[in-house]
């Protein structure tokens, strides 16, 4: 059945453009073109993000080894900030009996206290 669109039946305006949408009440998108293209946004965004997690995380990783390299074990906090360590970004914590959290970036483990890593290993 023709059911012809009623301008004056606005629902709500398209994610993208911000313009009306008028129509079914579901739309969020006054074409294709729009919803493509906030798609694409979305996704980018996403890559974004990843892209920016996985670099600090070779960063944090690139810090640990070079540590290894020169066989310490353990290191400061105010030092490893100051190389640029970033302790919130960790590929994996598990808790473990004692008073310590053991946390990983990749394969290299070690423990933090309030003033230093140490314990600073290959798994
Ligand atoms: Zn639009």
């Amino acid at each position: 059945m023709y059911k012809p669109i009623n301008p004056e039946h606005q629902n709500s305006h398209c994610l993208e453009c911000g313009e009306p949408i008028y129509g079914r009440a579901d739309k969020k998108f006054c074409n294709s073109g729009c919803r493509n293209s906030f798609h694409a946004h979305l996704r980018s965004e996403g890559r974004q993000k990843k892209h920016i997690t996985l670099n600090l995380l070779a960063a944090n990783y690139g810090i640990l080894e070079n540590l290894l390299r020169i066989q310490k074990t353990s290191c400061p906090m105010d030092s490893l900030l100051d190389m640029g360590f970033r302790p919130e970004y960790v590929t994996h914590t598990a808790e473990k009996r004692g008073r310590h959290t053991e946390y990983r970036c990749f394969d290299i483990a070690y423990y933090i206290s309030a003033a230093k890593i140490f314990n600073l290993h290959r798994v």
